[in-house]
């Protein structure tokens, strides 16, 4: 036989994998034993997606049974362990595929974490390298593999440096055997006591059971083989079963994630439609969350069959941090995906989920230190929701948190409705790209000499979401930077009148007249400002137009909106050097007045469109000014 069969290829690892790899085996000495969670984790999702195909093709259950079950062997003399499963196992293409390259984008980022100073490996099974991680303890690595319903099995093998080889082996049970040739100082990994000590603190809530194959001691006594889990589906214990360390555990392994659950919900739903729901909320903000092909996390299970965790529909995208398991008995199990994606019931569950969560959201929002870890991480999500769910925008907008001028604590709306100042009618924000600049911006010099509080708006979704909304508590949102708002109707602080409009004087009408002149085309207008106290003018959007910020970030992308944004050049009538403009003519008031347009642009964020004029002018003007 053996004579026929074909060498072995050998074949080298992508670029990124081996880089990963010499990092693994060179670098990292700290928490080795996460490796036995990462390959027991691989096992359990191997043996999940068997049954999953079999739903639909029984043949593959035919012969290597039905009853999943992971297997660890330790071998005293050869110095192996072993971890095997009888899941849907891989071909000859997937071995090369899954175990020689990184179809994700996470490694980069995944490099970058483990380089920092921390060495957190931890991390490595949420970057979906998990595999690797078996070159911590050991110096080759086989990976026997018959797929099912193939009847050729595979042999991979690697050190892990800079190459494997794939080659056929015969008489190869269905599934996947990893085979660890541990290195001299990773010994400890053939002890029983330790492997059962592993398996609980990481591995106990895995559905199947993890079994330590019987051990021959020195004088060649076998001990019985021992299964080392709880083996029982954790969400369907009842929760005073369950540990706070178990449900810890349990998150780490479907979120791979290896932070606390800020947020922990369990639920049996009963009625019409019955469902079982383990979810969590992250502390920390998983890397991926704004990557467009981050996977889902929230498991789905029709009678304990793990189906998929990738429907969409089940979690809606604006809660797409939120990790678990939910398993429902009133699901078809015999659909695909597709048909299943779009069955009532699942819609039914889903609007069962959100409710749960934004009910316990709006629970936790009352303590504000804690709620604040939470919506620093994923508010930005949360509000895309805003946008996007209608049905549920009431109870969004109620959870929704804001930095704002008289703030740095998180406010709600009801508390910026609260404290609403005498005549003011709309809830004014800002939107730009960091709080400390947009409070230095001159557009809200108006509204701080009136004591009117305004949000802060900083996340790119804050521009869709606020025109779609449009008001809360029948008070409209305002964009501060809209030409128009009306401040004259609120009270000063200090209780005077003094922003009561005035008929612009004669001399502001000439100068307007001479600076739509002089700036010609590079404003929409030129206005009387009632919202500057201090600075001389102010760059604001035409009301109704496109804001200058979303106008700066479609640009940056590539999406020119100059077409879009009506610029209007305020000015302060009040302010010294406006004053003297109006009596100046000819080079000094053009010099001067696009010298102002120029700083109006630097202050709004904007570049100036021709640095060399800009400095011609700022020449000329200290010449003059320097006499
Ligand atoms: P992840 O599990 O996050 O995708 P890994 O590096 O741990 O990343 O594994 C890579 C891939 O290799 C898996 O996605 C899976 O397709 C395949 N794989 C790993 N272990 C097994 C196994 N025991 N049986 C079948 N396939 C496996």
């Amino acid at each position: 036989m053996t004579e026929t069969k074909a060498k072995p290829e050998t074949r080298e690892f992508q670029a990124e994998v081996a880089k990963l790899l010499d990092l693994v085996v060179h670098s990292l000495y700290s928490n080795r034993e996460i490796f036995l969670r990462e390959l027991i984790s691989n096992a359990s999702d191997a043996c999940d997606k068997l049954r999953y195909a079999a739903l639909t093709d029984s043949k593959l259950l035919e012969e290597g049974g039905s009853d999943f079950a992971i297997h660890l062997t330790i071998d005293n003399d050869a110095k192996t362990l072993s971890i095997s499963d009888n899941g849907i196992g891989m071909n000859h293409d997937e071995l090369i595929a899954n175990l020689g390259t990184i179809a994700k984008s996470g490694t980069a980022e995944f490099l970058k974490s483990v380089s920092d100073a921390k060495k957190d490996v931890n991390l490595i099974g949420q970057f979906g390298v998990g595999f690797y991680s078996a070159f911590m303890v050991a110096d080759k690595v086989d990976v026997v593999s018959r797929k099912a319903g193939d009847k050729q099995g595979w042999i991979w093998s690697s050190t892990g440096q800079g190459a494997f080889t794939v080659g056929e082996q015969d008489s190869v049970a269905r599934g996947a055997k990893i085979t660890l040739h541990l290195k001299e100082d990773a010994a400890e990994f053939l002890d029983q006591h330790r492997l059962r000590q592993i398996v609980k603190t990481y591995s106990d809530h895995i559905a199947l059971p993890v079994i330590l194959d019987p051990v021959k001691d020195k004088e060649g006594k076998e001990s019985e083989a021992e299964t080392l889990n709880s083996a029982s589906a954790l969400w369907m214990r009842a929760k005073s079963d369950v540990t706070a360390e178990q449900y810890k555990e349990f998150y780490h392994h479907v979120g791979h994630a290896f932070d606390d659950p800020w947020l922990t919900v369990h639920f049996r739903a009963e009625g019409a439609i019955e469902y079982t729901a383990l979810l969590f909320i992250p502390t920390q903000k998983p890397f991926d969350l704004f990557h467009p092909e981050r996977k889902g996390h929230v498991k789905l299970y029709v009678n304990r069959v793990f189906i998929s965790d990738q429907l969409e529909g089940l979690m809606p995208r604006y809660l797409r941090f939120v990790l678990g398991v939910v398993d429902s008995s009133d699901l078809p199990l015999n659909v695909s995906r597709e048909i299943l994606q779009s069955n009532p019931t699942l819609r039914k569950i889903q609007s069962g989920i959100v409710k749960r969560l934004l009910k316990d959201l709006k629970d936790r929002a009352e303590k504000p230190e804690d709620y604040k870890v939470f919506w620093d991480a994923f508010g930005a999500v949360i509000k895309e929701g805003l946008y996007e769910d209608f049905e549920r925008r009431d109870d969004l907008l109620e959870i929704a948190r804001f930095t704002s001028t008289t703030s740095d604590a998180l406010i709600s709306l009801k508390d910026y409705v609260a404290r609403m100042k005498e005549g003011q009618e709309a809830i004014y924000y800002i939107t730009g790209e960091n709080a400390a600049a947009l409070k230095a911006s001159p557009q809200l010099e108006g509204f701080i000499a009136k004591g009117i509080e305004v949000l802060l708006l900083t996340d790119t979704i804050d521009e869709f979401w606020v025109p779609m909304v449009g008001t809360f508590d029948k008070k409209m949102f305002k964009s501060v930077a809209e030409a128009g708002n009306d401040l004259s109707k609120v009270k000063s602080a200090d209780g005077t009148d003094e922003g009561k409009e005035e008929a612009p004087a004669d001399e502001i009408k000439s100068l307007i007249e001479k600076l739509k002149a002089t700036l010609g085309d590079s404003v929409a207008d030129v206005r009387v400002s009632h919202r500057l106290t201090g600075s001389p003018v102010v760059l604001v959007a035409d009301a109704g137009g496109m804001s200058l910020h979303l106008a700066r970030m479609l640009k940056q992308h590539g999406e020119g909106a100059d077409q879009a944004t009506r610029k209007v050049l305020e000015i302060n009538p009040k302010h010294v050097l406006i004053k003297r403009l109006e009596k100046l003519d000819g080079d000094a008031l053009n010099d001067a007045a696009n010298l102002l347009l120029d700083q109006a642009r630097i202050v709004e964020g904007e570049t100036v469109p021709d640095r060399a004029a800009f400095a011609r002018r700022l020449s000329a003007m200290m010449e003059r000014g320097l006499t």
